[in-house]
C-alpha cells in the first residue's frame, strides 16, 4: 500500500483534500507551494470537469509538481454504502464519510416539459425539466450529518445533530454523482443541471463549508452551474441569510411550513428564536437581489395540521405582497412521525386557493416513493439496521440478512 492510500484510508490524513477548495483557496494553496495562480484553474478542471483524482494523470503539470502534489495533497471521496434506484429514475445513495457517519444524496432526473419553466428561464429546482432536447437533472445534497433544529416532521431532525460536513464532503456529492455514479448507472449523458441543498442538515448552520462548495458548483473551471441552478434551502437562520447574499449569489428556498408563529413554533422550533416577522424581513431583504428575484417558500402538506382553507388564507395574507413562489411538498411519511400526508384533493384545493390569490404555487410531485421518501430516511434505515446488527451481535445472534 502506498503512503497516499494509507493516509486516504486512515481518516486522519495530514494531506490537504483539494476536492473542497474553491478557486480563491486553490490559488492560495498554490501560492504557498511557490506556484503560479493559474495552476488553480488547471487543477480545478482536472478534478471537477474531468473527474481525475490521481495527480499522476494531470498531464499539463510538470512531473516535479505532480510529485510534490502527491506528497502534500490528495483528492479523497467518500465510499458508497448503499445505492437505490427508483422506477421513476430517481436514485439515492448513502455515502459513508471518513468518520464512519453516513449522509444521503438524491438524484432526480426529469423527462418532461413542465409549467415550471418560467418565461425568464427559471426552473423550479426540484422539478428540473428537459427543454430543447437538453437533459436536466437535479442533485439534492446534504450539508450536515444530522440536524440540530429538530423540525417535528423531519426524519433528519429526529436523528439529532452529529457534525458539520466539510466543503470537500459536500462537493464530493456532486463530483461522485457527475463522474462516477450517474455515469455508471445510466448509459446516456445525463449531467446534473441543478443542485439543491435540501438533503440532510441546515446549510446555513454550516456556513463556510456551504459557501465554499457552492462556489465550486458555480465556478467556470469546475461545474459552471448558473446562480439560478444552485439553491440553498433554509429553515430560517435569519442572521445567516444576509451574510449568505454578501458572500455568494445563489437562489434561496425558505422552509415556511406554517403561516402563523403559533403553528410554526411547533413544526419548526427555530421559529421560537427567529419568529415570522424577522424571517419575512430577512426574506424581503434577500428577494430583490436573488437570482430569480423571488424566494421559494416550501410548505410541507401535513393532514389536518397546516392544510386547511384557513391556513391557506393566512398564508395568502403572509405572502400576497411579496416576491414569492410556493412549493407545496406532500409530506413523506416515516415510522412514528405522528403525521400523515394531506390527500391530493386537499393539496389541490390548497394550491388553487393560493393561485386564485395570485400566488404562484407549485405542487411537488413525490419522487422515488418506492425507494424511501424524504432525505434522511435512508440513513435512518441504514443506522437502524446497523444498530440491529450490533444488538443481535451482543445477543450472540446474527442479523437475518
Ligand atoms: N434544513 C434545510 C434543508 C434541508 S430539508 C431546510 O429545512 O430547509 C429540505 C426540505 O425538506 C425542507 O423544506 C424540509 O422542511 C423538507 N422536509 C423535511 N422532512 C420532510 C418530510 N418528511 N416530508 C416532506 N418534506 C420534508
Ligand atoms: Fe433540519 Fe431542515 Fe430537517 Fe428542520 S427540516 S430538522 S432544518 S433538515
Amino acid at each position: 500500500m502506498t503512503a497516499m492510500n494509507e493516509s486516504a484510508n486512515s481518516g486522519s490524513s495530514p494531506k490537504i483534500n483539494l476536492l473542497g477548495l474553491p478557486k480563491r483557496k486553490m490559488e492560495q494553496f498554490f501560492a504557498e507551494l511557490g506556484e503560479k495562480p493559474f495552476r488553480a484553474a488547471q487543477v480545478l478542471k482536472w478534478i471537477h470537469q474531468r473527474g481525475v483524482v490521481d495527480f499522476a494523470d494531470m498531464s499539463d503539470l510538470s512531473k516535479a509538481l505532480r510529485e510534490k502534489l502527491a506528497q502534500v495533497a490528495e483528492i479523497r471521496i467518500p465510499e458508497v454504502e448503499l445505492e437505490q434506484k427508483s422506477r421513476d429514475g430517481t436514485m439515492k445513495w448513502v455515502l459513508r464519510l471518513d468518520s464512519g457517519n453516513s449522509v444521503e444524496m438524491v438524484y432526480i432526473p426529469e423527462a418532461e416539459k413542465s409549467k415550471q419553466d418560467d418565461d425568464d428561464g427559471y426552473i423550479d429546482p426540484r422539478r428540473a425539466t428537459y427543454t430543447d432536447g437538453l437533459s436536466r437533472a437535479t442533485l439534492c445534497v446534504s450539508s450536515q450529518v444530522g440536524c440540530s433544529l429538530a423540525c417535528t416532521f423531519c426524519s433528519t431532525g429526529r436523528q439529532g445533530f452529529n457534525r458539520n460536513m466539510s466543503a470537500a464532503e459536500i462537493i464530493a456529492q456532486l463530483f461522485m454523482a457527475e463522474h462516477i455514479l450517474v455515469a455508471k448507472s445510466l448509459p446516456s449523458d445525463r449531467k446534473i443541471s441543478n443542485v439543491v441543498f435540501m438533503g440532510m442538515g441546515e446549510p446555513l448552520l454550516n456556513f463556510e463549508a456551504v459557501v465554499d462548495a457552492a462556489e465550486i458548483m458555480m465556478e467556470d473551471n469546475a461545474y459552471g452551474l448558473s446562480k439560478r441552478r444552485v439553491t440553498v434551502s433554509t429553515s430560517g437562520v435569519v442572521p445567516a441569510m444576509a451574510r449568505l447574499q454578501e458572500r455568494i449569489d445563489v437562489a434561496l428556498a425558505v422552509s415556511l411550513h406554517a403561516p402563523t408563529d403559533e403553528l410554526r413554533d411547533v413544526l419548526v422550533p427555530l421559529n421560537q428564536k427567529y419568529p415570522l416577522k424577522e424571517l419575512m424581513a430577512a426574506c424581503d431583504a434577500y428577494a430583490p437581489n436573488a437570482p430569480a428575484a423571488f424566494i421559494t417558500y416550501e410548505y410541507v402538506m401535513l393532514a389536518e395540521v397546516n392544510d386547511s382553507d384557513q391556513h391557506a388564507d393566512d398564508l395568502i395574507r403572509l405572502l400576497r405582497d411579496r416576491a414569492a413562489k410556493v412549493n407545496l411538498i406532500p409530506f413523506n411519511p416515516f415510522p412514528e412521525s405522528g403525521y400523515t400526508r394531506s390527500n391530493s384533493a386537499r393539496i389541490d384545493r390548497f394550491m388553487r386557493r393560493l393561485e386564485a390569490a395570485g400566488i404562484t404555487t407549485v405542487p411537488r410531485r413525490t419522487r422515488g416513493d418506492d425507494i424511501d421518501a424524504a432525505c434522511g430516511q435512508l440513513v435512518g434505515e441504514v443506522e437502524d439496521r446497523a444498530r440491529r446488527g450490533e444488538r443481535l451481535e451482543r445477543m450472540n445472534l446474527r442479523p437475518a440478512s
